[in-house]
């Protein structure tokens, strides 16, 4: 199968070609021939199996068919649940639509809102938006929706996870109802399912396999360790690997920054990306180690989640994620488009319940090195596979958020009630 069989257009398909892109992916394959349908589409695919140029080449090709945008309006919007995400579609959106005369706008929270009133001014074809600053500039004027012709909910599960429920339906509310609708999600729960009945129209179900529980190209162990042990294990295993770019996660934002400290005295060139951080510094962090000029960069789940970083050999995860699922979302960063990763795990005997919950979803037992040196005190228990199968969770009921926090102080809570940025 090749993109031109996929009914695109030749100046998507010479942009798809120089970005070395050979074959289309499996949910490419399903999905772009049916988006160009004007099907709705409901999508269960995870970031790395190709899921953007999935949505974004097809809604490229149909736009660049119809009217002209008119001012403040938009064509096809694109709902993502961080900023990170937001500002990766919008450069693949970028890439993919050069050729074409397109305009297309990236708004999120966190940065001054007037810069993205300015650029909304003459309409944007594609408009890739967090929810909460989308409602904020719709509440100034600054878009309008009587063009818009498609939908995007990229990532729905953590759109729903980070309590922004009342947002989508709320910018639901003032969409045409004559609309295309996709919906992109890793994992459909009754929640999910739930939005979707009230969004997609008779819609093409699509499900690919995750591109790491197909477990080819990532290999994952981990190392049991003393939890005051892990600082100077890391520092090892950088060392001695000669890695040159790593990204390591960490569950909580004071360790993620305290991390960042020890490596820094260490000579280790590094810097934390996670919400306390405005939204200057975590671009620049990114920039900075796609570019290699940082070694180490200490993420936190909830911005991790779509970082998008080509040829990432290198995921440590300094501790275990709360939600076992996040697992496979982390080391899902490395390994990707058929690279070989590796993945790796400080695990300390604390740790115990959340790695049986992990080797459960994953249906198997994570292998386990010892280095000379930092056998642990306290060993973490031998796991047994626990092999009865997982209940879906119960939808949780999403948290209202606040009003008038959304200029980048916040707009959604997560299931904990944690405030989120956006
Ligand atoms: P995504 O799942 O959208 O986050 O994409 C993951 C990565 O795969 C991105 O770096 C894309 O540039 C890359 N990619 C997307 N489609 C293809 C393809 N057909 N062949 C090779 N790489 C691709």
């Amino acid at each position: 199968m090749s993109f031109a069989c996929l009914g695109l257009s030749i100046p998507i398909l010479e942009v798809v070609a120089e970005q070395g892109y050979e074959i289309p992916s499996p949910i490419q394959v399903e999905a772009i021939p049916e988006i160009l349908k004007a099907r709705d589409v409901m999508a269960a695919a995870q970031t790395g199996t190709g899921k953007t140029a999935a949505f974004t080449l097809p809604i490229l090709e149909r736009l660049s068919k119809g009217r002209r945008v008119q001012a403040n309006q938009v064509r096809a919007l694109i709902l993502t649940p961080t900023r990170e995400l937001a500002a990766q579609v919008g450069a693949s959106v970028d890439t993919y639509g050069r050729n074409l005369p397109l305009r297309s706008a990236v708004v999120y929270g966190g940065v001054k809102i007037n810069p993205q009133m300015m650029k909304l001014r003459k309409g944007a074809d594609v408009l890739v938006a967090t929810p909460g600053r989308l409602m904020d500039l719709y509440n100034q004027n600054a878009v309008k929706f009587q063009q818009l012709e498609v939908l995007v909910l990229d990532e729905a599960d953590r759109m729903l996870d980070m309590g922004f429920i009342d947002d989508i339906r709320e910018i639901i509310a003032l969409l045409p109802r004559q609309r295309q609708n996709l919906m992109f999600s890793a994992t459909f729960s009754d929640e999910v399912c739930q939005l979707a009945k009230d969004i997609v129209n008779n819609p093409v179900e699509l499900s690919v396999d995750p591109p790491n529980t197909a477990a080819t190209t990532v290999e994952h162990w981990m190392y049991p360790v003393d939890k005051k042990q892990k600082p100077t294990l890391l520092l090892q295993l950088i060392k001695e690997n000669n890695w040159h770019q790593v990204l390591v996660f960490s569950r909580t934002r004071q360790g993620a920054d305290r991390l960042v400290r020890y490596l820094e005295k260490e000579g280790i060139k590094a810097a934390a990306i996670h919400g306390d951080k405005s939204q200057g510094a975590r671009t620049k962090a990114l920039a900075e180690f796609k570019a290699s000029s940082i070694q180490v960069l200490v993420a936190t789940d909830l911005v991790s989640r779509g970082l998008d970083i080509d040829q990432l050999p290198q995921v440590v995860n300094f501790d275990l994620p709360h939600v076992a699922e996040d697992y496979i979302h982390r080391i899902g960063r490395t390994g990707r488009a058929g690279l070989k990763g590796q993945a790796v795990s400080l695990v300390c005997a604390d740790e115990f319940k959340e790695l049986s919950a992990i080797e459960r979803l994953i249906k198997q037992r994570i292998t386990r090195k010892v280095i000379a040196g930092f056998k642990p005190v306290n060993d973490v228990p031998k796991s047994r596979l626990d092999t009865r199968p997982i209940k879906p969770k119960k939808p949780k009921k999403p948290k209202k958020p606040k009003t008038g926090q959304r200029d980048g102080k916040g707009s959604g809570n997560n299931a904990q009630g944690q405030k989120l940025r956006t």
